[in-house]
């Protein structure tokens, strides 16, 4: 497969030389690729600003032995001008990325690439709030990556759970306390279960203490499976 064509969202980009540049793009059949892309830098590049992050692009690409080129870039969709004009929308955004490169590393899937492209679409053409938008993102994200939350009933004796572990994703009652728990309370998990779910209007219910608690745990849940912290997560304005 020298050649391929696949669409896919730019995450981030390198410079490379005098006028070229890596891209690290997530695509939707081919998981996670860095490709270069030649000449990029230069005033007259057929590229244009077709790859920069937030850009959605159908590229043709060939193989190379330790790293792709692209070929050519079609533009699809360009998210950036709205979130950058916002720099809520731009931290929450800029997090996304980072964590979906973190997490697509290894293996990806059509899926993921979906979650990654509808988060920053709701980010760059809807008002929703974008630390909302970002922790329904990495709970559904880091679902799809083998780490499912069981936000139901306590996972030993099966009771009302009030307490969230940010080691295993499972919730327990006090008595069956696991490591890493942290008692976000009924209204805590009711606030996550919605996250996970992308209900919105559920989402808006949630008071700002739980929010930010809940906020709190998913990041440290976050950290605990990628063991080092992303560092743009500690940039996100939560209004
Ligand atoms: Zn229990």
């Amino acid at each position: 497969m020298p050649h391929y064509r696949d669409e896919g969202i730019v995450l981030r980009t390198h410079k490379l030389g005098e006028v070229d540049r890596i891209v690290t793009v997530l695509t939707k059949n081919h998981g996670q690729i860095r490709a270069v892309a030649k000449g990029i830098r230069k005033t007259s590049s057929r590229f244009g600003a077709r790859l920069e992050p937030f850009m959605v692009a159908d590229l043709q690409l060939y193989e190379g032995r330790n790293l792709d080129t692209v070929s050519q870039a079609e533009q699809l969709a360009n998210y950036g001008s709205n979130i950058v004009a916002d720099y809520a929308k731009y931290t929450s955004a800029t997090a996304i990325l980072e964590a979906a490169e973190r997490l697509t590393r290894e293996s990806s899937s059509s899926q993921h690439y979906l979650l990654v492209l509808g988060a920053i679409r709701t980010l760059a053409n809807f008002d929703e709030r974008s630390d909302q938008v970002l922790d329904s993102y990495l709970l559904r994200a880091l679902s799809i990556s083998g780490w499912v939350p069981a936000l139901d009933f306590c996972h030993s004796c099966g009771e009302a759970a009030t307490l969230f572990s940010t080691h295993s994703g499972a919730v327990s009652c006090s008595a069956c306390k696991l490591p890493g728990a942290v008692n976000v309370g009924q209204s805590g998990l009711l606030h996550m279960r919605a996250l996970m779910a992308g209900d919105w209007d559920g989402v808006a219910e949630a008071s700002e203490s739980t929010r930010a608690q809940v906020s709190g745990v998913i990041t440290a849940y976050l950290q605990w499976q990628l063991e080092r912290g992303m560092k743009s997560l500690q940039h996100v304005e939560r209004v």
